[in-house]
This record gives C-alpha cells, structure tokens and sequence, in this order.
C-alpha cells in the first residue's frame, strides 16, 4: 500500500460534474443540496482514506524495522532455546531440565563458539508480563523465519461496520431513490456517484482494518523488544539498566517506608586468570554458573543484576547490613563450593564481596560507590571475602575511591 495510489479526490471528474451541476442547478432547491452534501462526503471520505493509508504505510515501515531488530534477536536467542540457562531472570525459578542438560549445553557452546546469551525469561513471567502491559493474552515467541502476518482475526469485531452506518451511504440512496422519480437524467450519475463511495467507504473500512492490526503488531514487538533490553544476554540476569531502575524504585520505597535496602556488589576474583587459561568460552560458561547460584540463593523480592565484565550488582531491599554480610557469605561458600564443568573437569572460581546499606536521607551514588570501596577492600585484604562499608565512608564530602 503506497501513499502514491492514494490520491485525494480533488481530480474526481464525478465531483467535477457536481460542481457544475451546482453552479447551474437545473432542478429543485433540495436536490441541489442533497447533491452538494453527497459531493461533500465523498470528499471528506477521500481525504479521511488518504490520511488512513499514510498512517497505516508508517505502522507498517515501523513494524517491519521493529520485526528485522526482533528476528535478529530471536534467532540468536532460537539457537540458545535448546539449552538456554534453565533460570528465569523474573521468577527466579530453575526450569526443570533433562538429567544429560550440562552435557548437552557444553557439546553446544563447543559447537556454537559464537554465541554468548541465553533467554532468562520463563513462559509464566512472559505471560504475567504481557498481562501487566495490557495485552489480553501473551502470543508465543515469534517464529525468526517467519514475517509476522496479520492476526487472522483483527480486533475490529466491536467497531460499528462504516459501510452500512455512514449516513452518506444512507443519504445517497434516499436520493437516488428521489432523483429517479424527479430528475431521471441525472440517475446514471449519481448511480455511479453511489456506486463509487460504497467502494471507497469498504476500501476504507479495510485499511482501517490492517491500519489496526499493524498497531496491535507494533505494541506486540514493543513489548518483546523492552523485555530483552532489560535482560543481560550472557547470564539471564538482570542488566545494569533493569538494577539502576528497580534501585531508585527500592530507594524511593525505603524513604516512604523508613525501612533499610542494602547493596552488595560481587566480584569474580581472578577472573581474567580463567579466560587466559582456558579461553573466553569457559570464561562465558563461569559466570553462567555464578549467575545461576546467586540467583537460586536469593529471596523473590531481591534483584541480582550483571553489572560490567565479572560484577554483580545485589539489591536487597527491607535488609540491613548485617543481614546482607550473611547472604553474602553464603554466596561466596556457594561459588566456592560449586565449580564450573568444563571440558570434562571443573573450574572453581571464588568471589569478593562489598556491602554498603543506603543511608537515611543519602543518595544511591553514595551507596554504590561505599559498595565499591569496600569490594576494593576485599580484594587488597586478599579476596574470596566479604567487607562492609561503614557508615562513616558514606558521610557527606566522601567521595568514590
Ligand atoms: P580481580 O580479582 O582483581 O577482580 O581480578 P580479575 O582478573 O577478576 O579482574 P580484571 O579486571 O583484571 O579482569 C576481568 C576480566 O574479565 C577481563 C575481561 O576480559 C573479562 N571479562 C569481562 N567480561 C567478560 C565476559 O562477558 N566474558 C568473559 N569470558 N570474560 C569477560
Ligand atoms: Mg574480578
Ligand atoms: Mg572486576
């Protein structure tokens, strides 16, 4: 559908013809107006169709930008479906999976060297997900190869059919009706005048029709396209833009509330000694693992994000510091205590930890950068160990180390 075949109506020789028809009535006073409000629906309609169709060519480019971005992201994420990381980044539930899952998940990455992501998304959380956004049903994932069509059954069924209730199509029938008995020489005309703004008011009611389903579309792929920005592709986990969002969120609570959200912020230690020697495929396959026990240890309510390169980003909210420096440790025993299969033998990473509680009437940046120091600290007091922040660190005139 191109804007060049909608052409408004000015040229209509039909309307042309009216035109004179009114500078020199021949008839009666009230044919003549009838006639003129026909000429005048027609022309509104023309131009009512014309803007129709240049939308609906916009939802359509838009659609079709949006599907190219979307099928890139899906067949990438299609090759991964297999053995994605068996974690939803939302409910935080491990999906069940076969007894042979490891093995098959290391046979791919071998074979698959390029590919560095996994899904994270649950069908539950996608459905509940679409459900908040106002979807009325969550559609399965789309198919990469696959252009999307338009739904088979577009949602138009509530919408009053334009055809049979314009009152123009009603006014111009009445009149045909009249002008047989009152001016049979102009009853071919207006016969075809009739005839054409029926043709022109079903080809309107039709692009309408796909205008809104290209909307639906264009929501539909919306929403796909902002739940994987919000998703680290690697590990599942949140990203740095979900955590930054969800902690002023939890900092906006906390001051209404008056309750504690502390931060832990993880780092792999000698991170770069594993991708050196086993290569950045085994490095990629380490912090899957990481991702996945931090995420199975923490409660619904907490938020584990991948926040750069080896770091994790743990937001705990209605947590105080001591509380934090007890999950914390139980993260680092869990790490240390679960290696990585690689390669049929295994990698064992440690982790070093910084903990910094949000201060009453302090800003986030305070906390994150406490969080910093103090994983800094961890590492220089010779890592696989976690330090908190004191309250003195996060005091106004304290900047980031
Ligand atoms: P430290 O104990 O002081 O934290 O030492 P480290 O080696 O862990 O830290 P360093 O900053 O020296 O190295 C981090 C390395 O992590 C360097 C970078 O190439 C690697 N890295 C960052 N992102 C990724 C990733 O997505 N995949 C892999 N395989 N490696 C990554
Ligand atoms: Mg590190
Ligand atoms: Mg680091």
């Amino acid at each position: 559908m191109s804007p060049k075949r909608a052409t408004p109506a000015q040229d209509d020789p039909l309307l042309d013809r009216c035109g004179e028809f009114l500078l020199d009535p021949p008839g009666p006073d009230a044919l003549q107006s009838e006639y003129a409000i026909l000429a005048d629906g027609y022309r509104t309609l023309s131009r009512r169709l014309y803007k129709t169709l240049l939308i609906s060519d916009g939802y359509q480019r838009q659609v079709k930008e949006l599907a190219v971005k979307l099928e890139r992201a899906m067949t990438k994420i299609n090759q991964l479906r297999e053995v994605a990381l068996p974690l939803c980044v939302y409910c935080r539930r491990v999906r069940p999976q076969s007894e042979d899952y490891w093995q098959k998940l290391e046979t791919f990455l071998s074979r698959n060297a390029d590919i560095m992501f996994s899904q994270g998304i649950c069908p539950d959380c996608l459905k509940s997900t679409y459900a908040r956004m106002g979807a009325a049903e969550a559609s399965p994932l789309p198919n990469a190869e696959a252009p999307p069509q338009p739904p088979s059954k577009p949602r138009t069924r509530n919408r009053p059919s334009i055809v049979t209730d314009d009152q123009y199509v009603r006014e111009a029938r009445e009149l045909a009706a009249r002008v047989e008995a009152k001016a049979p020489e102009f009853e071919e005309d207006l016969e075809r005048l009739v005839h054409r703004y029926s043709k022109l008011a079903r080809r309107f009611a039709k692009t309408v029709t796909i205008s809104d389903s290209y909307q639906s579309q264009l929501r539909d792929l919306n929403m796909r396209l902002e739940l994987l920005a919000r998703t680290d592709l690697l590990t599942g986990l949140a990203n740095r833009w979900e955590m930054t969002h969800r902690m002023e969120a939890e900092h906006n609570r906390m001051q209404r509330h008056n309750s504690e959200l502390t931060l832990i912020l993880g780092d792999v230690d000698h991170f770069k000694q594993v991708n050196d020697t086993h290569g950045h495929q085994c490095g990629d396959a380490v912090l899957r693992n990481v991702a996945a026990l931090m995420q199975s240890h923490l409660r619904a309510e907490d938020l584990c994000a991948r926040w750069g390169g080896e770091e994790f980003m743990i937001l705990l909210p209605e947590t105080g510091a001591e509380a934090a420096h007890n999950v914390a440790r139980k993260l680092g025993e869990l790490v240390r205590d679960t290696p990585t299969r690689w390669n049929g033998g295994t990698i064992t990473v440690t982790m070093s930890f910084g903990i910094a509680s949000v201060l009453p009437g302090s800003d986030l940046d305070k906390a994150i950068s406490a969080a910093d120091n103090a994983l800094y600290e961890a590492k220089a007091q010779g890592r696989d160990r976690t330090v908190t922040a004191t309250q003195r660190e996060q005091a106004p005139g304290e900047g980031p180390r």
